[in-house]
């Protein structure tokens, strides 16, 4: 236990939530990554633990605690190892549900955010489009005022929970002359006419449905705006501190999982008559690999407090994607060295932590972009600030 970050109150959640996972979801991990999907009941039971709403605000079903819960939620989910698994929940508590609680009105955070707080809809969050996403501002996908409608035409790709989400909260064009202030934010229901879905195959995140949708002619009510008109830009921008720092946890935790995984194996495993774990060599690159998890776990906690704190902390929150991200997939791919043959099997969990892990410098900002950012930050000294 850190307890610089983390009460007794922490840590009694993290074993609750531990004990949760290995009792309702390990169970079926091995199922849902071969179907490709996760079942409807996992997530009633998310909702009834009141685990979508840690950080929501009680106001609407959520339970208000600090970020250090989610901090928690995030790790854990991690170390059940189905990239996919976790993806689905925490895109949709910290993807979509931002969005909900940030910019939605009452009506909508009755609406959408109570029953996603208590796990009876499921949202997904549409930026990414086929033509190109690290470019979020180059979006083609319009949404075009109508009296008290707008109408939505264009297409969006790799959106987490695309398929069998309940809502969207979409990213549209509502100016197509200006780029950066042109863009809102809107929420719509899954069964309005002119929404379609088509399901993804992928290399990794194997339970999670990742889908391409399409929007032809989809008429929603204006009222279905989010926040401001032309501030979609902002928002995307200032929520990405906190997706991006879930990211850089999700990997600092994935690569513990693995550091942890291989001191087991190496102490039972032996090679020339004694336990892997003598040889000089490869306590040498456990060293380094456990040094390294350290390292951005301890960075990612001190960011996590900045942010839970109020702080704008967009650049290390980039950082912190850019450099767990990477640290996840060294780690990663030496800790399936250390296991030899086995880790290329799939009764061993390397194999999936590899495929899985690979996501983590491309999704939510690649890491060239990361770069671009924080050059601008640290070269240009360009300051962004939090929409207003
Ligand atoms: C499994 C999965 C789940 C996802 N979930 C979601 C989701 O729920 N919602 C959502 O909106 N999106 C989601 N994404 C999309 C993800 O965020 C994008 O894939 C990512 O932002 C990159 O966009 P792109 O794929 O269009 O790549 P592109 O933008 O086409 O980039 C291609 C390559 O060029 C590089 N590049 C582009 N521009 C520059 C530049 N200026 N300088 C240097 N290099 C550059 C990129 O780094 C990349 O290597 C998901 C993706 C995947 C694979």
């Amino acid at each position: 236990m850190n307890s610089m970050y983390f009460t007794e109150e922490h840590e009694a959640f993290r074993q609750s939530f531990k004990d949760f996972l290995q009792k309702e979801v390990v169970p079926h991990i091995d199922k849902w990554e071969k179907d490709g999907t996760v079942e409807r009941f996992i997530w009633k039971k998310f909702g009834e633990m009141g685990y979508f709403g840690l950080n929501q605000p009680e106001e609407y079903g959520g339970l208000g605690l600090d970020l250090f819960y989610t901090v928690i939620f995030l790790e854990e989910l991690q170390k059940v190892n189905s990239g996919g698994f976790a993806a689905n929940m925490w895109a949709h508590a910290y993807l979509a549900m931002t969005h909900l609680n940030k910019e939605g009105d009452d009506r909508i955070k009755r609406e959408y955010l109570t029953p996603s707080i208590e796990g009876d809809k499921i949202g997904c969050l549409c930026i990414t489009e086929p033509f190109g996403g690290s470019d979020v501002a180059g979006m083609r996908t319009t949404a075009v005022k109508k009296g008290d409608k707008y109408v939505i035409n264009g297409s969006k790709t790799f959106i987490t929970n695309g398929v069998y989400s309940d809502y969207l909260v979409v990213a549209a064009k509502t100016n197509l002359e200006d780029k950066h202030k042109g863009m809102s934010i809107f929420i719509m229901d899954r069964n309005t006419p002119g929404i379609s879905s088509t399901k993804l195959d992928k290399l990794g995140w194997r339970a999670s449905d990742t889908a391409e949708i399409a929007f032809d002619n989809v008429e929603i009510p204006a009222e279905n705006l989010m926040g401001e008109e032309g501030m979609g830009f902002p928002y995307i921008m200032q929520h990405f501190a906190l997706e991006r720092l879930v990211m850089g946890i999700n990997a600092h935790a994935r690569a513990e999982y693995a550091v942890d995984y291989v001191l087991g194996y190496m102490k039972e495993r032996e090679a020339f008559g004694r336990s892997l774990d003598k040889f000089q060599a490869l306590r040498h690159k456990v060293a380094e690999m456990a040094s390294r998890v350290d390292m951005c776990r301890e960075y990612n906690y001190s960011i996590a407090k900045r942010l839970n704190d109020g702080n704008y902390v967009v650049k290390e929150a980039s950082m912190s994607k850019l450099l767990s991200t990477k640290m996840a997939d060294e780690v990663i791919y030496e800790a399936l060295q250390l296991l030899g043959g086995y880790g290329y099997m799939e009764e061993y969990p390397m194999a999936r932590l590899l495929r899985d892990s690979r996501l983590g410098p491309i999704g939510g900002g690649t890491s060239e972009i990361l770069k671009e950012i924080i050059a601008k930050m640290v070269i240009d000294k360009k300051e962004y600030k939090p929409a207003t």
